[in-house]
């Protein structure tokens, strides 16, 4: 992004040390959400994307992820379509379980949110190991759709997600903002 939009959004997202468990500096994106200068300026990073890689629908990852999703739909005039935690859609769902640092965590996806050849940008917050990221686009590509890219508002470097996703992507793009 160019350097006065990261300026920007880096300026509303707050490191909370410890949270939600020792260790860990949770990046909390809620002063950036209340901010409709910024989030207006994230929301239309987004939707130039969706225009740039031609996009049919965007695929948010629960939570947070939902919440900078959806007005990139309505702007860019694409579908919204969530990826949950097991066990919260309704309807017949694909799953997709994944390795955490301790243990596993399982996904899913509504089995006809998406029509075969649909180009999906999955959109979230942050990229971290990049597990939960890799996990919905093999939900994606079970659906029969095609994966348009990843965009998150912040990647943590250290923590190698980009690495991680890389041969998931096949060759598209990863944008972090
Ligand atoms: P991962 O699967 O490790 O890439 O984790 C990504 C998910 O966990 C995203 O949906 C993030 O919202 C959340 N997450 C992981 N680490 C952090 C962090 N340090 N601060 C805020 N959210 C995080």
């Amino acid at each position: 992004a160019p350097a006065a939009l990261r300026e920007l959004l880096l300026s509303r997202i707050t490191d909370v040390p410890d949270h939600p468990q020792p260790g860990v500096v949770f990046k909390d994106i809620t002063p950036l959400l209340a901010d409709p200068v910024a989030f207006g300026a994230l929301t239309d990073a987004f939707v130039d994307l969706c225009a740039r890689h031609r996009v049919d629908k965007v695929v948010g990852l629960e939570a947070r992820g939902f919440i900078l999703a959806a007005p990139v739909a309505v702007r860019a005039a694409v579908g919204f379509v969530p990826v949950r935690k097991a066990g919260k859609l309704p309807g017949e769902t694909l799953g997709q379980t994944y390795e955490l640092e301790y243990g596993s965590a399982e996904i899913e996806l509504h089995v006809d949110a998406l029509a075969p050849g649909d180009r999906v940008l999955v959109i979230d917050d942050v990229l971290a190991t990049g597990g939960t990221a890799e996990a919905s686009l093999q939900l994606i590509r079970r659906a029969g759709a095609e994966v348009a890219g990843v965009a998150v508002l912040l990647e943590l470097g250290f923590l190698a997600g980009r690495q991680r996703l890389e041969p998931g992507l096949k060759g598209a793009p990863l944008e972090a903002l």
